[in-house]
């Protein structure tokens, strides 16, 4: 049997709802996965002979899950697109999907060892990501994959198929999501759904074709980010996003659907009745101004909601206080937002429990997968259900991450990476990053995709 670890010296949140924490707490595991939680006291009496580990008066907690990322955009910090950029569509033209298209094997690879060293340093052990690189599609979620097992990180993966760079492209893209997701079906740290781009950049040829794919609604999409999206599904047939998922029978449990900015009540009350995840990525929203989604809303219609970072960063806590300073400036309530708030570091577990097989995915539980951290709360209260929010974006912004144990891996010891070596990464990054770069900036952007430029004859209105 593998010997035994034993985490303590720190308060134990079971979850991350800030309810049933542990004052002086504990946690045992062996291998991959946890033996027993409670009071240190006795799971000391329960392992005398454990390797021991000191919280040093943090919480210890579950690893967090990041409901939606983009390892694709890790290397563009820095990057000069070269072209000024006026509202969402440019955005997607001039930046992102210039950068996705210069991709290649080298460059994704680097993506994710560079996203796996930035999520181990914030915390997170699970993310899900939502890939594209076009001129290498098939495989490109194993380059992913291997990179993130060796980082020690888990995954839900896919490939978002879309139709912008022609249809061959768009089925190559399912086909990339199918074969992944039906290559990790028994592995115990990956999983793979059917990505989609974004309503409006599939055709219906595509959505068919998804539809034949997608297991109960299996789906990772972009849904009404901005009005752009509502705009050109309309423009077309006068169907919503959303419209021509549920027409084309891709909504269902395991729908997994990004942003819903501008989702109206029927549109939340059409996911609420389809059991799909909602996922926020407020960072993101504020960065390319599409609106605000409205958190109340949300919870008022039911709809299940996770937190994402929309490859802003890796950072889940930031994207929390994010998400709870937008939500309280949105609503002009200066004592309030905190329930709506609640649960958003929770809202995928369930989901990825079913996905995994895994009862207690995301939990601090005997049983669940040892992926686990050591938060720095300094002076800290104990934390409960009713000041969790208040306590992770008021009080040491954010939190530093003392420890990141995933499946029983140290990643993070007292704040350093132990994994992967920060200077030997930089070293490798440099010279890949700026190949990448060159390529992006060798490309055009003015996609027909979107239509013509504003201002154009027959063009977009302004
Ligand atoms: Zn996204």
């Amino acid at each position: 049997m593998p010997e035994i670890h034993l985490l303590s010296g720190g308060t134990l949140l079971p979850d991350w709802s800030g309810a049933g924490s542990v004052a002086d707490g504990a946690v045992a595991w062996s291998g991959e996965t946890i033996l027993a939680v409670g009071p240190r006291e006795e799971l000391e009496r329960r392992h005398p002979d454990a390797v021991r580990h000191q919280a040093r008066g943090g919480w210890i907690a579950p690893g967090l899950i990041n409901a939606h990322h983009h390892i694709y955009s890790a290397l563009a910090t820095g990057l000069d697109p070269g072209l000024t950029i006026d509202g969402f569509g440019q955005c997607l033209d001039r930046l992102w999907w210039r950068l996705d298209r210069a991709h290649d094997e080298a460059s994704i690879r680097q993506s994710a060892r560079l996203t796996s060293l930035r999520c181990a340093l914030a915390g997170c052990t699970t993310l899900v990501d939502h890939h594209a690189s076009p001129a290498c599609i098939e495989g490109s979620l194993d380059w992913l994959a291997e990179e993130l097992e060796t980082a020690g990180l888990s995954a839900l993966l896919c490939y978002e198929a879309t139709d912008r760079n022609g249809h061959a492209g768009a089925l190559a893209g399912l086909r990339e999501s199918r074969r992944f997701r039906d290559s990790v079906r028994a592995n115990g740290r990956f999983r793979g759904l059917l990505g989609l781009h974004a309503a409006f950049t599939l055709g219906d040829d595509t959505l068919a074709a998804a539809a034949r794919l997608a297991e109960d609604g299996g789906i990772h999409v972009h849904v009404a980010e901005d009005r752009l999206d509502g705009e050109i599904c309309r423009g077309r047939d006068g169907q919503g996003p959303l419209e021509r998922l549920e027409s084309a029978g891709l909504l269902g449990a395991a729908s997994w659907i990004a942003h819903g900015t501008h989702l109206d009540e029927a549109g939340l009350d059409l996911l609420a009745r389809r059991g799909a995840l909602l996922v926020h990525n407020p960072e993101s929203n504020a960065n390319t101004q599409v609106g605000r989604l409205d958190l109340r809303a949300v919870r008022r219609a039911g709809v299940d909601v996770a937190l994402g970072t929309d490859g802003m960063s890796s950072c889940l806590l930031s994207a929390l206080r994010c998400a709870f300073l937008l939500h309280r400036q949105g609503e002009g309530d200066s004592a309030g937002g905190w329930q709506d708030c609640t649960g958003l570091l929770e809202g995928a577990r369930q989901r990825l429990a079913r996905l995994f097989g895994q009862p207690a995915y995301g939990q601090l539980v005997a049983g669940a997968p040892a992926d686990l951290i050591v938060l720095d709360m300094p002076a800290a209260p104990p934390p409960t259900a009713g000041n969790l929010i208040a306590q992770l974006v008021f009080g040491q912004v954010p939190p530093r991450v003392r420890h990141t144990v995933a499946r029983g891996r140290w990643l993070v010891d007292h704040f350093e990476a132990c994994g992967l070596d920060p200077h030997r990464l930089a070293a490798e990054i440099r010279p890949v990053r700026e190949v990448l770069w060159l390529r992006f900036h060798k490309l055009g952007a003015g996609t027909s995709y979107l239509g013509p430029e504003p201002g154009a004859a027959g063009g977009r209105p302004e």
